[in-house]
C-alpha cells in the first residue's frame, strides 16, 4: 500500500489535477494507493480571511463567491461536457460555508470548532474533484482520522484511528482518495490537525495502514539544505534521517508539517518528497539508515514570530523545582515551549513560545509564581517578542569538532547578535534566538559557512611508508580545515601488496595505513578509477619504486593527475623522461613532483620561475642531500667520521644502509632532474659521481661489517680536517652545473669550501640550493632549509595536489 499526498499548489487548478491523476494512475499500477490531499492553492487562507471578515463584521460575500467560483470553474475545465457534475455537491459545501460565516457574524467570534469545520471544507471541495477525476473511492475523513478535541490543534487517537481504518486496510480498493487536514473526535466533531496539517493525514494513514512508502508531493524538489525561498544556493538533499526530517520540520522547514515524521519512524515507513512540477525527480528520502552528511549539518531552519520569557532572581539559585514549576504551567496552559536555556549560575532561565501565545505564558507564570513575585525572589518576568529561531541540524553533528563555532563565526561575520543558545544533548540541533529581520543574511551566511560545496580531487594515495603515512594524515588534517578551498577525498590507498578503494571516500585511513585491505595492484587500481566516473583523480606517488613510476603513462590514460615523490620517473632514461612529458601534455594531464630536489623547498617551482622569467642559470651549487650535510657537519665538530656516520645512522638522517646516502648516488639522481629541468639533455651516466668514501675503501658486505670498519678512515678524515680547519675551510658535498656553451657538466664530490661559498654554512641536515644566473650575479639566488624528512616531504606532495586544483581552475 502506498499513500500519496499532494499539497495545495499541486492540486491549484484543473491543469495540475490532470497531472496529479497521471502520477497517482502511474503509481496505482503496483499495488493499491491511497492519495490524500491538501485543499487547492489559497483556499485555506481565503477560509481563514472570511471568517476574519465575519468576525468584524465585514463584507463575506467575497470568501463565498472566490470559493464557489474556483471550484465550480474547475470542475467545468476537468469534465467538460458535464459541467454541472459535481453541482449539488459543490453547491451543498457553499451552503455550509455560507451558514458557518453567517453565524459567526452574529456571534462576533468564531468558536473554535466552527473555525475547524468551515476549514474543512477546502479539503472536501478539492478531494471531491479529484476524487471524480480519477473515478476513484473517496474516504470521509471524519470517519478515519480519529482526534481528541482540541479543535484547531488536535492529536490523533491512534487505537480508534487504527480500528477505523481496520476495515479498509482488509481489503483496500486500488485507488482512493481522502481530503487531508482533518478528522472527527469521538463526538464525531470536525477537528483540524494544524496549518499544513494535511502531510500529517497521510502519515497517519499510513501508519494505520502500514504502507510501504508515504510520498509527499509539494512544488520543490525535496527537503532541501535551507528554504529555498530564503536561501537562492539551498540544494535538494537526496537522504535525510527520521530525527533529521522531525527537527528540520519543528523548527520551521514548512515543506513537512513538524508531527509528519513519527508515526512513519515508529512504523519505520520510508518517506520521499517529491515535486509534482519535475515527477522525473527522485526527491529526498527520509528513511532509518540515511548516512549522515557530509558537511556535518544537513539543514538549516527558521522558525520566526518567537517570544523569549525571562525568569530570574535570586529565589532560584539552589531552590528545587522552579523549572518543574515554570513547565508545569506551560503544559497546564498547553503552551508549547519551543526552546529552554538556563544559565549555569542557575539564577535565571529563559525560554521561547510562540508570539501568539505569550500573553497566555505571562498570565500563566504571573499566577504560578505570584508568592515569589511579591517577595521580591523573583525579579518581574520579563517578555521579548519580535524574536526567530536558527537551527542547524544533523546527525553529522554528533562528536564533530568545530560545528558551533562554524555556525557562531557565521553569524558573526554578518553582525547578526545571539540572543540565546540551544543544543540538544543529542548533538543533532544547535540553535539560536536572534532578532526578526536578521534572518535572512544570517541564513544565507550559515548556509555558506557550512555547504560551500567545494571543488574536489580524488585521490589515490601508493605507497604507505613514511612519506605516505605522513601524506594521509595532512591530507586529514586539510580536510579538517573549515577554511579549506579544495575537498580531498582519499578514495584508495594502496601498495605493491595492499589496495583499498572507496569512490565515495575511504573511512577510516588509520586503520588502512595499518594493513588491514585487501592485496591488489595498479590494474585493479585502473579498473575501479574506470567505473567510478572520478572528476579531478590525482595519483599520488609515496614509493621509490621502478614499477610504480613506469605505469605513470597508463595513469594519465586512465584520467589521473600524477604528484610523485619517487624520483624513479625523471632519473630514468631520458627517452622515457620525454615521453613522460609528451603524455602529460597530450592527455592533459598533471605531473608534479616539487619533492624529488630538496623534498619540501620550493626548488623546481624556484628554477622554473627563473627559467620562465628569461633568466639563464650560469652556474649551480648545491647541497642536496640531508644526511651527509648532518654528516659533515659533524665533521666540522670534530667528531670522528665513523662516529658521524653512526649518529646519523641513529638518528635516522640516513637510509637504513647509510652506503646509499654516502655514495653520492641518491644526490645525482637530483642533480639530473635539476639538470633536466635547465634543458639538458643528459643521463645518470653522464653526471660524474664521488660520493664520502675513499676510492681505495672496500665498502661492501653487510651494513654492520660496513660500520665496523669505518674506524680505518677516522684518521684520515681527522687529518683533513686539521689541515683544512687551519686553512679556514670546510668539507662539503657539493653538487655542481656548469652552464658551458653547447650544454651542462654535472657533478657530485666532496669538496674543501671556503668562506665565500654558498654552501660553507649550510650544515646540520640543511640543503641549499646555489643558482648562479645572469639576473642573480655575483650573488646567487639561494633556496635553503631542511631537505629531507617525512613530514616537509608530505607537505610538499601536499602542496602539488593542491596546486593541481588551481591549475584546474578548481580554486
Ligand atoms: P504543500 O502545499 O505542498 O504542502 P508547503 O507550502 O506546505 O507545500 O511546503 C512547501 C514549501 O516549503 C516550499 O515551497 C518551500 O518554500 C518551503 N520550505 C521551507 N523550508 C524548506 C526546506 N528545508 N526544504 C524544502 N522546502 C522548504
Ligand atoms: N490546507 C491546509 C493548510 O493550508 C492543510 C494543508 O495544506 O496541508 O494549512
Ligand atoms: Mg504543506
Amino acid at each position: 500500500m502506498r499513500v500519496m499526498k499532494f499539497g495545495g499548489t499541486s492540486v491549484a487548478s484543473a491543469a495540475r489535477i490532470r497531472v496529479v491523476a497521471e502520477i497517482v494512475r502511474e503509481a496505482a499500477t503496483t499495488g493499491p494507493v491511497l492519495v490524500v490531499i491538501s485543499a487547492m492553492s489559497g483556499v485555506t487562507n481565503l477560509l481563514r480571511d472570511g471568517v476574519q471578515a465575519a468576525v468584524e463584521g465585514g463584507d463575506t460575500d467575497l470568501c463565498l463567491t472566490r470559493f464557489s467560483e474556483l471550484h465550480r470553474s474547475t470542475a467545468a475545465e476537468l469534465f467538460p461536457g458535464n459541467e454541472a457534475l459535481l453541482e449539488a455537491e459543490l453547491q451543498s459545501l457553499g451552503k455550509d460555508l455560507a451558514q458557518y460565516l453567517q453565524g459567526v457574524k452574529l456571534l462576533e467570534e468564531c468558536p473554535p470548532g466552527v473555525m475547524a469545520s468551515l476549514y474543512s471544507l477546502g479539503e472536501k471541495a478539492s478531494s471531491l474533484l479529484l476524487a471524480k477525476f480519477l473515478g476513484a473511492h473517496l474516504l470521509n475523513a471524519a470517519d478515519f482520522i480519529r482526534t481528541n478535541r482540541g479543535f484547531l490543534f488536535a492529536a490523533p487517537e491512534w487505537n480508534a484511528t487504527d480500528k477505523a481504518f481496520e476495515k479498509f486496510k482488509e481489503n483496500p480498493p486500488p485507488l482512493s482518495v481522502m481530503p487531508g487536514f482533518f478528522g472527527a473526535d469521538a463526538d464525531g466533531r470536525i477537528t483540524i490537525l494544524g496549518r499544513g496539517g494535511s502531510d500529517y493525514s497521510a502519515a497517519i494513514a499510513a501508519w494505520a495502514l502500514n504502507a510501504d512508502l508515504l510520498e509527499i508531493w509539494t512544488d520543490v524538489n525535496g527537503i532541501y539544505s535551507a528554504d529555498p525561498r530564503l536561501v537562492p544556493e539551498a540544494f535538494t538533499l537526496p537522504e535525510v534521517s527520521f530525527e533529521e526530517a522531525m527537527e528540520l520540520s519543528y523548527f520551521g522547514a514548512k515543506v513537512l508539517h513538524p508531527q509528519t515524521i513519527q508515526p512513519a519512524r515508529e512504523k519505520d515507513i520510508p518517506v520521499r518528497v517529491r515535486n509534482t512540477f519535475a515527477p522525473l525527480l527522485s526527491g529526498t528520502l527520509v528513511h532509518g539508515n540515511a548516512h549522515p552528511s557530509p558537511y556535518g549539518a544537513r539543514g538549516l531552519t527558521f522558525l520566526g514570530g518567537v517570544s523569549l520569557i525571562d525568569v530570574s532572581g535570586s529565589g532560584m539559585t539552589g531552590v528545587p523545582g522552579v523549572a518543574a514549576r515554570i513547565f508545569q504551567a506551560m503544559a497546564a496552559a498547553n503552551i508549547s515551549v519551543i526552546l529552554i536555556t538556563q544559565g549555569s549560575s542557575e539564577c535565571s532561565i529563559s525560554f521561547s513560545v510562540a508570539e501568539a501565545e505569550v500573553r497566555k505564558a505571562m498570565e500563566a507564570l504571573q499566577s504560578t509564581f505570584v508568592a515569589e513575585l511579591a517577595a521580591g525572589m523573583l525579579d518581574p518576568i520579563q517578555q521579548r517578542n519580535g524574536h526567530a529561531i536558527l537551527s542547524i541540524v544533523g546527525d553529522g553533528m554528533k562528536h564533530r569538532l568545530g560545528v558551533a563555532g562554524t555556525f557562531f563565526g557565521a553569524l558573526a561575520a554578518v553582525g547578526v547578535n545571539i540572543v540565546a543558545i540551544a543544543q540538544g544533548s543529542s548533538e543533532r540541533n544547535i540553535s539560536v534566538v536572534i532578532r526578526e529581520g536578521d534572518e535572512a543574511r544570517a541564513l544565507r551566511q550559515v548556509h555558506a559557512a557550512f555547504f560551500r560545496s567545494l571543488p574536489q580531487l580524488q585521490l589515490v594515495v601508493w605507497g604507505k611508508g613514511n612519506v605516505g603515512f605522513k601524506l594521509l594524515r595532512a591530507i586529514a588534517i586539510h580536510q579538517a580545515n573549515p577554511r579549506r578551498k579544495v575537498e580531498l577525498k582519499l578514495c584508495a590507498v594502496g601498495n605493491s601488496r595492499q589496495f583499498a578503494f572507496d569512490a565515495e571516500g575511504l573511512k577510516d585511513w588509520e586503520a588502512l595505513a595499518a594493513d588491514t585491505a585487501e592485496p591488489a595492484n595498479l590494474d585493479a587500481l585502473l579498473r575501479s578509477v574506470a567505473n567510478a566516473r572520478f572528476t579531478n583523480p590525482v595519483f599520488v606517488d609515496c614509493t621509490s619504486n621502478d614499477g610504480v613510476a613506469e605505469a605513470y603513462p597508463s595513469l594519465m590514460e586512465a584520467g589521473l593527475h600524477v604528484v610523485t615523490a619517487n624520483k624513479k620517473a625523471n632519473t630514468a632514461s631520458f627517452a622515457t623522461y620525454r615521453a613522460l612529458r609528451h603524455a602529460s601534455e597530450t592527455l592533459r594531464r598533471k605531473f608534479l613532483y616539487e619533492t624529488n630536489v630538496g623534498a619540501g623547498l620550493p626548488v623546481i617551482e624556484t628554477l622554473r620561475n627563473l627559467l620562465r622569467g628569461g633568466d639563464r642559470v650560469l652556474r649551480f651549487d648545491g647541497t642536496l642531500s640531508g644526511s651527509l650535510s648532518f654528516l659533515l657537519g659533524l665533521l666540522d665538530d670534530g667528531v670522528p667520521f665513523s662516529e658521524s656516520v653512526r649518529i646519523a645512522k641513529e638518528k635516522g638522517f640516513t637510509e637504513p644502509d647509510p652506503r646509499d646516502d654516502l655514495s653520492g648516488l641518491d644526490v645525482a639522481r637530483k642533480l639530473l632532474i635539476l639538470a633536466r629541468e635547465m634543458g639538458a639533455e643528459l643521463e645518470l651516466a653522464d653526471i660524474s659521481v664521488a660520493g664520502v668514501l675513499p676510492n681505495d675503501f672496500a665498502a661492501s658486505g653487510s651494513v654492520e661489517s660496513f660500520m665496523a670498519r669505518l674506524q680505518e678512515l677516522d684518521g684520515g678524515f681527522a687529518e683533513r680536517m686539521a689541515r683544512l680547519k687551519m686553512e679556514g675551510r670546510v668539507l662539503r658535498h657539493v653538487a655542481s652545473i656548469q652552464a658551458l656553451e653547447n650544454g651542462f657538466q654535472c657533478s657530485v664530490r666532496l669538496e674543501s669550501v671556503g668562506p665565500e661559498h654558498p654552501l660553507y654554512t649550510v650544515k646540520g641536515g640543511e640543503n641549499a640550493l646555489a643558482f648562479l644566473t645572469e639576473h642573480y650575479q655575483p650573488t646567487p639566488l639561494v633556496v635553503r632549509g631542511y631537505g629531507a624528512g617525512g613530514e616537509v616531504t608530505a607537505a610538499g606532495v601536499l602542496a602539488d595536489i593542491l596546486k593541481i586544483a588551481s591549475f584546474e581552475g578548481l580554486s
